[in-house]
């Protein structure tokens, strides 16, 4: 309401008062004229407040009133409103019906959730993936997918990998879950259908499981003929170059050994359940047996120092941790030059982690490959691998087996200086007291 409005009405007053006592001068009563002249303006006020109730009320089938003065501008100011406020509530329902025409496109289901996960909006593809009804509004989502892990999941708060579980109408699909909390209190589902690269990953693994099965006997049997050729070539063999032939062609079965049984220890990581055979695993034995292992592989060439203390137990599958950190010092012990030190060291630090640390001082590695280094097959320098028997297979593992472990590798190296390979593994999984209860203790137990 403007200035100009309330001064123009309080000119209308004063000229109507000026006008009424006028008129009560003419007729020799002033007082009851300007009574008079009272009543009739409050009477005007009050018409005009009516017609605005009325307006309030029914201002969805009616036109704002019209009228001069101070309510006139009132009137205008308030047509005006109603006529951005029917803009934008158009702009608003072409926006929802946009934003539901491309959700109901969608073969993800999308589902919009309250506090304590009630169902609040979904969308047309949720109603086929979880056969929802619009009677289900309100309902907890657990109700309809009611898989322990699911609802695990929801309480962990660690929404960055999705979870992936069978459908609950159909076994034979399966499904991703991704939850985000979005706003105070919600949170967006979007479940995908992802049975198709399920299956194919599916394939993948049983494939190279299969192959590798399948490979093993026959190259046993010909590593076998080869030792025994070896064994007998004739004294006045015809070629002299049987005993070198021989040679390589063990040399390469050996390596085909290897690649079949790091293949065959990846397609079981991939295929075993994380829960398999978990144990406090007392640290100190086991990083001597490994460092002696290596001592042999390395003829004792390389000087192999462990420390660790002797009380330090962390819960895992022994066998696992036993290739890992085994892969771990026999690479320092390839791409190390002999009479180098490598340093094997177990610790706990500020945080309460624990950590187990592989330092050479040998080859090292350029900073553009670090990256890549536990992707599989991928070696910095093939040659040289292939050389020293790698299979590019060995960092992939390592890296396996610590997600499974729940701990990650950190890699630091100086091409020409040496590297240190670091395992970090969270402190719900270490013990430091022999007294502790030492049990088949499973991951559930401890989290
Ligand atoms: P490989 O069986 O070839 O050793 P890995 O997966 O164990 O395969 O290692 C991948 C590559 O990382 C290797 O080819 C090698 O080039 C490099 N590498 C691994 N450990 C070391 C190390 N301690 N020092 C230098 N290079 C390393």
């Amino acid at each position: 309401m403007s200035q100009h409005g309330v001064n123009s009405e309080i000119n209308r007053l004063l000229g109507f008062l000026v006008l009424c006592i006028a008129v009560g001068l003419l007729l020799g009563h002033v007082l009851l004229t300007i009574i008079a002249g009272a009543l009739l303006y409050i009477a005007y006020q009050l018409a005009n407040m009516r017609r605005l109730l009325k307006w309030l009320k029914h201002h969805r089938l009616q036109e704002v009133p019209d009228a001069n003065g101070l309510w006139g501008e009132i009137f205008d100011l308030l047509s005006r409103r109603k006529r951005l406020e029917i803009r934008e509530k158009k702009r608003f329902k072409a926006t929802i019906a946009r934003v539901t025409a491309t959700t109901s496109a969608l073969s993800d289901a999308v589902i919009l959730l309250n506090t304590n996960y009630g169902l609040s909006w979904w969308n047309e593809a949720t109603e086929e993936l979880l056969d929802l009804k619009p009677r289900d509004a309100g309902s907890s989502i657990i109700n309809f997918v009611r898989h322990p892990e699911f609802v695990s999941y929801l309480e962990s708060h660690k929404y960055d990998i999705p979870l992936t579980l069978p459908s609950p109408r159909n076994m034979e699909t399966r499904l991703e879950f991704q939850f985000t909390p979005v706003g105070e209190g919600e949170s967006l589902l979007v479940i995908r259908d992802i049975t198709r690269i399920y299956k194919l990953e599916k394939m993948r693994k049983d494939f190279v499981a299969n192959v590798t099965h399948e490979l093993r006997t026959p190259l046993t049997v010909i590593r076998g003929y080869l030792e025994v050729l070896e064994d007998n070539i004739p004294e006045q063999s015809q070629s002299e170059h049987l005993p070198k032939a021989l040679e390589q062609m063990r040399q390469q079965s050996l390596r085909m050994t290897t690649l079949i049984n790091d293949l065959t220890m990846l397609s079981k990581l991939e295929t075993d359940s994380v829960n398999k055979i978990q144990e406090y695993v007392q640290l100190k034995p086991l990083l001597e047996m490994i460092c002696d292992e290596a001592r042999t592989i390395s003829s004792q060439n390389h000087n192999i120092t462990l420390t660790c203390p002797d009380d330090i137990y962390l819960l895992g599958n022994d066998k696992e941790l036993h290739s890992a950190f085994s892969n771990l010092v026999t690479n320092a012990v390839k791409y190390s030059p002999n009479g180098k030190a490598i340093k094997v060291t177990a610790s706990i630090n500020l945080a309460n982690n624990l950590l187990v640390e592989v330092k050479d001082s040998g080859l090292g590695i350029d900073q553009q490959h670090i990256s890549r280094l536990t992707e599989r097959f991928y070696r910095v320098d093939s040659s040289r691998s292939i050389q020293t028997g790698g299979t590019g297979l060995g960092l992939a593992i390592v890296k396996h087996i610590l997600l499974r472990h729940d701990g990650r590798l950190q890699i630091r190296s100086t091409h020409g200086e040496g590297s240190t390979f670091t395992c970090v593994f969270p402190k719900k999984r270490i013990k430091e007291s022999e007294n502790s209860p030492k049990t088949n203790a499973s991951l559930n137990s401890i989290s």
